[in-house]
Order: structure tokens, then C-alpha cells, then sequence
């Protein structure tokens, strides 16, 4: 597993949880608790959510993307 500044990059202020995919790329869902404004974005493939949801469904699907996702592209803007 080879973790870079990239597919690790520092937590931002805003972060609720951070998962990792299967190569070790962040995937993290930011926002703000309890409200309809938590998207989630990997890092190790570039994908970010359509739009920001509840936490809770936020968290599941960041959860499914991190299960399936082998990616760990370096040198995603
Ligand atoms: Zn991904």
C-alpha cells in the first residue's frame, strides 16, 4: 500500500469521517452534521458525490465507493 500527500492529502476543517478505499486513497465525506450538505470525494480515483446529502446516507454510499475502489491515481488536482 503506498500512501502519498495525494490520495492522503491533511484532513480539512470540515471532514466527518474519512474511509479508505482498497489501495488506501482517502475517501472522505465533509460537511456539516445534520444537515443536507455532505458530500463525500476519493481520493484515489477522482470521484465526487452528484450533490450533498444527510450524513447517513452520505456515509453509505462513501462506504460502497471505498469497498469497490482500487484506485490510487497521484496526481489528481
Ligand atoms: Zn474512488
Amino acid at each position: 500500500m503506498k500512501l502519498s500527500p495525494n490520495t492522503n492529502p491533511p484532513e480539512p476543517d470540515d471532514l466527518l469521517i474519512r474511509l479508505h478505499n482498497q489501495t488506501g486513497a482517502a475517501v472522505d465525506v465533509t460537511g456539516t452534521d445534520g444537515s443536507f450538505s455532505c458530500p463525500w470525494r476519493c481520493h484515489g480515483c477522482g470521484e465526487i458525490s452528484a450533490s450533498g446529502d444527510y450524513l447517513e446516507y452520505t456515509r453509505q454510499r462513501a462506504n460502497d465507493h471505498a469497498t469497490l475502489c482500487r484506485a490510487s491515481y497521484h496526481r489528481l488536482g
